[in-house]
């Protein structure tokens, strides 16, 4: 028998910007798809309507995208319309799904409408605390019929619709990340799968829509491991194939805390904004809980769907390593063509209000980048690499005034002037700018500090900083001509 397409899932309860692990959850899931020739489904956990905005559907989409995470199923991410053939994909779409569901467990003895009140359940459990046992919820002394739940229902009243935990025995299963995993049933009591205000419950919602959707494997965090209890009893009592679950260990600080927002930024978004790249993302939280067979640490993403296989799942906590995603991020800029780079180090530049002509030369580009991509971990390191090729931005810094103080600087400035005016063209080399300082040093009788910094505060309005020959090949002569006329200005 032909075995069964893979088709997993992402199931995000979308409140903010996706988080790294999330992010990591979706990528394991991605390239388990991809690496089994699968399906890989985008499904939205939007039950809880309060936490679970429009607005932060949108925004994990678009970390997703970012990440360039792409599903086969699931709201399409330009439009958001259901994509593929078992929507709707949003669990606020599918309610009349669960209640059907519900009625059937109810139909079938397996769940029952509970009208206690929330005091009376807490009395209950306060009472099974006191004796000495768990503090879990059977079925009430009387059972309310369906029928005669409905119309008290009907009348105003209200009820939850309640699991019914009949069996007392051990639940086990093979997890794909942990190995064998056993629950026995009484760690749960007969829990609720549609609230008393009608909104259905995340284990309840997500059985029957992997169920449904038909996910032949389920990969999620460490802290689902326990709802997998109530979800098996659910598969069975529906009479459902139950999918293979892994388990992904935790993300933890460098502290050995769960990742959280005290470990600074932890959202895809946050490393967006800070210059990192997806790709570099991308791969370090691919190893943050897996391993490569063949041991590689940087793979493209055609190896990444290659050798992505559950075996190499990590058992231990991953630990988030910063100083790794650093040197990630500096391989991956190094490595992209400068037509590529220069088309992510833009917006960086323009949001520092940084507008540079000479970019708009292809030539000058790739001359820049080369220069300056070895300084760069990510994008944000690049406003202040281009800073002093801005002619806008040029300005004497406070320490430049001791240098305007000398006999010698005016000298300088002449001679570097009337040695820009005769250079043959617009640019110079990093032997001519040498050149061209000899020639300076000679005309203005100037040497050490009182050659250096003058033409240094001539090229970027600073004494110290920068090195000149990396700058002067990167600004046209016409630029070093305006500020080298501002300093005789001023001189
Ligand atoms: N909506 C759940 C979450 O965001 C998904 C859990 C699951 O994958 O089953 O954690």
């Amino acid at each position: 028998m032909a075995s069964k397409k893979v088709r997993v899932r992402f199931a995000p309860s979308p409140t903010g910007y996706l988080h790294v692990g999330g992010a990591r959850t979706a990528l394991y899931n991605y390239l388990f798809a991809k690496h089994h020739k699968g399906d890989f489904i985008l499904r939205v956990e939007d039950t809880d309507l309060e936490r679970s905005t429009e607005e932060s559907m949108r925004m994990q989409i678009q970390d997703l995208k970012w990440l360039d995470i792409r599903w086969d199923e699931g709201p399409n991410p330009e439009t958001l319309q259901d994509m593929g053939p078992h929507g709707p994909y949003r669990q606020s779409q599918r309610k009349h799904i669960y209640m059907e569901h519900a009625e059937r467990l109810v139909q079938a003895g397996k769940a029952y409408y509970d009208f206690r009140t929330d005091e009376e359940l807490e009395k209950i459990k306060e009472a099974h605390i006191a004796a000495g046992r768990s503090p879990q919820v059977g079925p009430p002394d009387v059972m309310v019929s369906a029928d005669e739940a409905k119309k008290r229902i009907a009348g105003g009243e209200k009820a939850a619709i309640r699991f019914r935990v009949a069996e007392v025995r051990d639940y086990t299963f093979v997890d794909l990340v942990r190995g064998e995993v056993t629950f026995p049933s009484d760690m749960v009591g007969d829990f609720v799968c549609i609230r008393s205000n009608g909104m259905p419950v995340y284990n309840f919602c997500c059985t029957i829509d992997d169920a449904l959707m038909e996910i032949t494997h389920v990969f999620r965090a460490e802290e689902h491991l326990s709802n997998t209890l109530r979800q098996m009893m659910l598969y069975q009592a529906f009479g459902y194939e139950l999918p293979k679950f892994g388990h992904l260990s935790f993300i933890l600080g460098p502290d050995r805390q769960k990742l959280s927002k005290r470990h600074g930024a932890t959202s895809v978004h946050d490393y967006e904004e800070k210059g990192y790249l997806p790709e570099a993302l991308n791969n370090f939280v691919l190893l943050s809980g897996w391993s490569a067979p063949s041991g590689d640490e940087v793979l493209s993403r055609e190896e990444q769907i290659r050798q992505f296989t559950h075996e190499r799942f990590n058992t231990a906590a991953a630990v988030f390593d910063n100083t790794k995603l650093e040197w990630m991020n500096s391989v991956y800029l190094r490595a992209l063509p400068h037509d590529e780079l220069w088309r992510r180090v833009e917006p960086f530049l323009k949001r520092a209000g940084l507008e540079i002509p000479m970019a708009e030369d292809p030539a000058w580009r790739d001359q820049a980048l080369t220069t300056f991509k070895s300084y760069m971990t990510t994008l944000a390191d690049a406003p202040k690499l281009f800073l002093p090729l801005a002619d806008s931005k040029f300005a004497f810094t406070e320490d430049s005034k001791e240098v305007f103080a000398w006999p010698e600087s005016k000298k300088v400035w002449e001679a570097w002037k009337e040695q820009l005016e005769k250079h043959p063209s617009d640019r110079i080399t990093e032997a001519e700018f040498n050149a061209l300082q000899d020639t300076v040093k000679n005309a203005a009788g100037a040497k050490g500090k009182t050659l250096f910094q003058p033409i240094r505060v001539a090229v970027i309005g600073q004494p110290h900083g920068a090195e000149l020959k990396i700058l002067v090949p990167l600004l046209p002569k016409s630029s070093l001509l305006k500020r080298v006329e501002q300093c005789l200005k001023n001189a």
